[in-house]
């Protein structure tokens, strides 16, 4: 009975974080925010306060945010050049051994996602620069503790991608990018 029970609560669990990663995969209640085609038909105000209720600690929990909007079928079918996936693989395992070699001595942390807070402070140095372009987008994001360090986890690792011994700040800015949701201005 008890195991049914616990089933039943993970079950719970699990459809309330699908409800919410849902909610926060639509723009706004119409859904059209932002849609190149259809418009939008929310009132002034809504969007922001419909945004706000599913930003703050779970936007927090996830690292990248991008903001997709739709793709025509004429733009899918462009004969676009794009990255060949062996190379962005080369790319990603290269990458990994950086990260691996960084982290040998430790044994619960092997990525640059499993980070403590304390060892983001020592690994992800940044320079002048860099701390005020943070700066500045901490305000003006309105970002929180977490948030900064996921900024600089997600950094180093594109600077790691990139074969890059430090955070450059084109790598900085890279990663506050992928913060688009916490975007105070999102809803205009
Ligand atoms: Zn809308």
């Amino acid at each position: 009975m008890f195991e049914v029970l616990w089933d039943m609560l993970v079950i719970r669990v699990l459809l309330c974080i699908f409800e919410n990663v849902n909610k926060a995969t639509q723009p706004c209640p119409c859904g059209f925010y932002n849609h190149p085609e259809k418009e939008c038909v929310c009132g002034p105000g809504v969007v922001q306060k419909y945004l706000s209720k599913i930003s703050g600690p779970l936007l927090d929990r996830i690292d990248l945010h991008v903001e997709v909007t739709p793709v025509n079928f004429s733009e899918l079918s462009s004969s676009r050049p794009a990255e060949k996936s062996n190379l962005i693989r080369e790319r990603v395992i290269k990458g990994r051994e950086i990260q691996d070699k960084r982290f040998a001595e430790l044994e619960e942390v092997h990525a640059n996602a499993q980070m403590s807070a304390n060892m983001v402070r020592k690994i992800c140095e940044i320079d002048e620069v860099g701390r005020g372009l943070i700066k500045q987008a901490m305000e003006k994001l309105g970002l929180s503790a977490r948030a900064y360090d996921r900024i600089l986890k997600v950094a180093r690792t594109i600077a790691d991608l990139a074969a890059s011994e430090n955070i450059e700040i084109e790598h900085l800015a890279e990663a506050i990018h992928y913060r688009s949701l916490d975007r105070e201005s999102w809803a205009g």
